[in-house]
């Protein structure tokens, strides 16, 4: 990266891989056509441009082509998932009220949940274990014939913590709960099969895969009713209504076939750099690392520094580093997902989240160690 800043940012975004840019190019202005213009050939170009990308998407999570509707994001995904679900069993006149997520998950999450809580649903946000695990004997009791949808997030963008996908899945089940699963952090990073984990609804992102940002899916299984979020055209089945676009399509699904590619050398080849930095870690002293002891991202480390304060060790950082200290949504406020876990807001606030990417290299993370362990003699004397 130019300006001598080493970017350890990957899980907050990541570059467009340059094959997506190329695979894009021709679909901004030479194939223009808006694909639902289907009275012209450049119109259905467009369109089976787009359906191919559907079916190549879906059928890397072992999905078809109709369960899978494109909108901007993950955070737009998240909100038609969950007040989708909820808005339709209000309109069938059901009766199932109760909301059930883990305190852990993304504010996309969170706040769609908090906003149904104050519109008559019921939410209970279960508290995770201190190793950022959510405790599956809190989750079967909080579930009743009452409850609408569990959201659980795949992998945590902060902590890097992997949910037990499968076992979540089972318990919704056996209620006849819809189980919603925020993928962001996983699809590209994780063999990740919705149908297999009993995963209803799948949100994703294409700039958390090395995709271009402003686009997303979200995938429906068969049967789940959901009522619209965005109104206006008979798009996406009528449940999100506007302009396909089509370059955006292309490049996500490019990136999709490009994560699926390197994805188990990639994340082998991450790990060992992530361990030696985390080694590093440690021989510095007063280091610990959130969500230890639970399956974790190959490419994510995230520590909370004993003896130095948060806003100095940031400051001191971002001069050779692009890391995060928790959430970029959050603004100034210290991690809500580390203070879950039981970290102070002291704590939270110096904590350090490395997420390493395709282009990190051995000589990024030997940076990375030596800037922490300058900063930290510097602040520790002070
Ligand atoms: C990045 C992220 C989002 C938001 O995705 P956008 O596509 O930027 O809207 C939601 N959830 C998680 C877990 C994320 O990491």
């Amino acid at each position: 990266m130019a300006s001598g800043v080493t970017y350890l940012d990957y899980q907050s975004t990541t570059p467009c891989d340059p094959a997506v840019v190329e695979a894009m190019a021709p679909w901004w202005s030479d194939a223009f056509a808006n694909p639902a213009s289907r009275l012209h050939r450049p119109g259905l170009t467009a369109a089976a441009v787009v359906q191919q990308s559907r079916t190549a998407i879906a059928g890397a999570l072992g999905l078809t082509a109709e369960e899978l509707i494109f909108c901007s994001g993950a955070s737009e995904a998240n909100n038609l998932a969950i007040k989708g679900v909820a808005e339709a069993e209000l309109r069938r006149g059901g009766t199932r009220r109760r909301l059930i997520c883990l305190a852990t998950e993304h504010r996309a999450v969170l706040d769609p949940m908090r906003y149904l809580a104050g519109h008559g649903f019921e939410l209970v946000c279960l508290a995770p274990q201190p190793n950022g695990l959510i405790d599956l004997q809190q989750l079967e009791a909080a579930l009743s014939p009452e409850t609408l949808l569990v959201s659980v997030m795949a992998a945590n963008n902060e902590i890097g913590v992997l949910q037990p996908l499968e076992a979540i899945g089972q318990l919704c089940r056996q209620q006849q709960v819809l189980f919603h699963c925020d993928g962001a952090q996983a699809v590209g990073h994780l063999p990740l099969q919705p149908r297999a984990l009993g995963i209803d609804l799948l949100s994703f992102s294409g700039h958390k895969l090395y995709g271009p940002k402003g686009i997303g899916a979200l995938a429906i299984a068969p049967g789940v009713d959901l009522a619209p979020q965005q109104h206006g055209g008979s798009q996406e089945r009528g449940l999100r209504a506007g302009t396909l676009p089509v370059p955006l399509i292309v490049g996500l699904a490019k990136a999709v076939e490009l994560a699926e590619a390197d994805r188990e050398a990639r994340g082998l080849r991450l790990a060992g750099l992530r361990d030696a930095l985390w080694q590093r870690c440690q021989a510095l002293g007063g280091i610990q690392r959130n969500g230890a002891g639970a399956p974790c991202l190959p490419h994510n480390l995230n520590i909370s520094i004993a003896g130095v304060e948060g806003t100095a060790l940031h400051q001191a950082l971002r001069r050779s580093l692009a890391v995060s200290s928790g959430s970029a949504c959050a603004a100034g406020e210290p991690s809500h997902v580390l203070q879950a876990l039981g970290r102070s807001r002291l704590e939270a606030a110096a904590s350090v989240r490395f997420s390493l990417g395709r282009s990190s290299s051995g000589a990024d993370v030997q940076r990375a160690g030596d800037v922490l362990e300058d900063t930290l003699k510097t602040l520790r004397r002070a």
